[in-house]
């Protein structure tokens, strides 16, 4: 039988990634429905390409359009691999639905964990994570019913990893856009030099594993070959290793806790990758992610304070509004400006992330 499959997103990096891989394994997954932003030929030719019955774009269409195709009946695999805020919607409407949601859209539990794990339980859906650092955890427990008892998520360090606080409070687009490890969308690549991305991880860990926050730990290794560590409480550790791709976790998202072969990745040459190197994250230098930390921290509504102000002010920077320096300060300001409320519902999570976005569009 066939895995019937949505990509939301399917124009982006991700989204590509997923078709890709879809593409290699025709007997075992169909896809049902693609979605992108902006109306696009690429988007209608990847449909006919593949006989998916659904395709629309929230240009042509509205928003509706990711919810009608992540609930699909067709559907049991939904793909969300759109960027942003504007993935939760479509993420809780899949779990409510019963289908397993492989995330990428870290966003979606940044902004409302308690709420997309109780929908997910409630709907009988499930989470399984794509983001490379939560997929080796995952890949790193299955299997090992062992408590765990800590995490350690790699950062490739991003662009400026050695740069001068100085230089990095400076830095142009082009710059930022400069990925040393990885090939990703505009925001996210920007996230990963300001390292809001390792923090916005670090949120998705502590709901997707259900550990407290000074369990899960980060360090920097630029060659982005371990993906993550865990530890088990009789003090052994795993890691899961692999040449930069999201392809691999991709896949795993589809088929877990099942492994299918597959022969598009490239294998691992532990001689011919040469060292693996670590080192602590210079949090002076990135101020945001210890902003993005103490965010998930305090809970309530504040990470999704953090999320809403980060997407504004990283949207100023890429269109050259403020210096890459001005990103944390901005941020700083939403959130010392905020008192947190408990996330209960998702109006009042709308709310925080709409009144953080006009607060960093009035700081700009
Ligand atoms: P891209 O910018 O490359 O792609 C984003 C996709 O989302 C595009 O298809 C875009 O459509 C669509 N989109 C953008 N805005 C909206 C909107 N408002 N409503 C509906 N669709 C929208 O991003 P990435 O693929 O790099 O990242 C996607 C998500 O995956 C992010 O949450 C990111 O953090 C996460 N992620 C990405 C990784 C990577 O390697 N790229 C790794 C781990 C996680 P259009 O093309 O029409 O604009
Ligand atoms: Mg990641």
């Amino acid at each position: 039988m066939t895995t019937g499959v949505a990509v939301l997103g399917a124009t982006g990096s991700i989204g590509r990634s997923t078709l890709n891989v879809l593409r290699r394994q025709p007997d075992r997954f169909r896809l049902v429905a693609l979605t992108a932003r902006v109306a696009r030929d690429e988007l209608a030719r990847q449909a006919a390409g593949f006989g998916a019955p659904y395709h629309a774009t929230v240009e042509s269409r509205g928003p509706e359009c990711l919810v009608e195709a992540a609930t699909h009946p067709d559907v049991d695999v939904v793909v969300n691999a759109v960027v942003g805020a504007a993935g939760l919607n479509a993420t809780l409407a899949a779990l409510r639905a019963g289908k397993r949601v492989a995330l990428a859209n870290k966003e979606s539990l940044v902004m409302a964990g308690d709420l997309v794990l109780a929908t997910a339980a409630a709907g009988g859906g499930e989470v399984v994570p794509i983001d490379s650092e939560h997929s080796a955890v995952l890949q790193c427990t299955t299997g090992h019913p062992d408590a765990l008892a800590r995490l350690i998520l790699t950062a490739s360090g991003g662009p400026f990893r050695d740069w001068s606080a100085d230089k990095v409070r400076g830095a142009t687009v082009e710059q930022a856009l400069r990925h040393p490890t990885w090939q990703m969308g505009r925001k996210i690549t920007v996230d990963s030099a300001t390292l809001a991305n390792k923090a916005l991880e670090v949120i998705e860990a502590h709901y997707l594993f259900g550990l407290g926050y000074d369990a899960i730990e980060v360090v920097v290794h630029p060659q982005s070959i371990v993906h993550g560590f865990v530890e088990f409480s009789d003090g052994s550790m795993l890691a899961q290793i692999g040449y930069p791709t999201m392809e691999l976790p991709i896949l795993y998202a589809l088929t877990h806790p099942e492994r299918l072969p597959d022969h598009g990745v490239t294998r691992y040459d532990p001689v011919a990758a040469g060292p693996l190197t670590f080192e602590q994250v210079r949090r002076d230098v990135f101020p945001t992610f210890d902003l993005g930390v103490q965010a998930g921290r305090a809970g309530g509504t504040m990470p999704a304070v953090f999320n809403g102000a980060n997407e504004v002010a990283v949207a100023g920077f890429l269109a050259g509004r403020i210096a890459f320096g001005r990103i944390p300060e901005l941020i700083d300001a939403a959130l010392t400006a905020h008192s947190a409320i408990p996330a209960v519902d998702l109006p009042t999570i709308l709310e925080a992330d709409r009144w953080a976005r006009a607060h960093v569009e009035a700081g700009q």
